[in-house]
């Protein structure tokens, strides 16, 4: 399996990293190597000062495809998800500076966080959900899928312009506002509409 992120896709996360809005959805990949194993801390690695959380929907692909319309792009999946994106933004800043690949940045051992997957008829309509990450029982982000820059499916349709989409794969929607580094002892919990999704320890 593969695991596509996709960046920039919150106006306001764009506006925090002061970056700029991008013409086409932004995509980077994460091998299967940087799952974090379920109920496992995620250990901050030896080469980041600043490691971010970055909570983002996610989308398990159902089934092969390529060059998907956007709309038979519900037809590849049928559950939804909560991850963390983590980054070590000290070092994707260098990377951007160099105008070099963000992977050591974003796909290093343990920077995907996966939760359980739900049926997605079970969330409602999916282009209005509430999803939330908290830190150490702060609200730090408070995100809504109805402001996607490019929705679900329209996503989909973009990858799988590039890549063949496989059962399996997943697909990481983008971070809305409010990222923020966590040091040791941090416990992060991430919500889809209230329901607890995941609980990570920072060691
Ligand atoms: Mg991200």
């Amino acid at each position: 399996m593969k695991i596509i992120c996709i960046g920039r896709n919150y106006a306001k996360h764009i506006e925090e990293l002061e970056n700029e809005k991008p013409e086409n959805p932004v995509i980077f990949l994460k091998p299967d190597s940087a799952i974090l194993g379920k109920k496992q801390p995620f250990v901050i690695p030896l080469f980041s000062n600043n490691i971010h959380y970055e909570v983002e929907i996610l989308v398990k692909i159902c089934k092969v495809g390529k060059h998907i319309q956007p709309k038979f792009s519900h037809k590849y999946y049928e559950e939804v998800g909560l991850g963390i994106d983590f980054t070590a933004r000290d070092v994707q800043d260098e990377c951007k500076a160099k105008g070099l690949p963000w992977e050591k940045a974003k796909a290093f051992d343990g920077s995907a966080v996966i939760s359980d997957f739900y049926p997605k008829e079970k969330l409602g309509d999916l282009n209005n959900l509430k999803f939330t990450l908290h830190k150490n029982n702060e609200l730090v982000q408070d995100g809504n899928t109805s402001t996607m820059l490019w929705k679900i499916d329209e996503l989909i349709s973009y990858v799988s312009q590039f890549f063949t989409l496989k059962k399996g794969d997943i697909i990481f929607t983008g971070t809305p506002a409010g990222v923020g580094s966590v040091k040791e002892n941090d416990i992060l919990i991430g919500a889809i509409k209230d329901q607890e999704m995941f609980s990570v320890k920072i060691k």
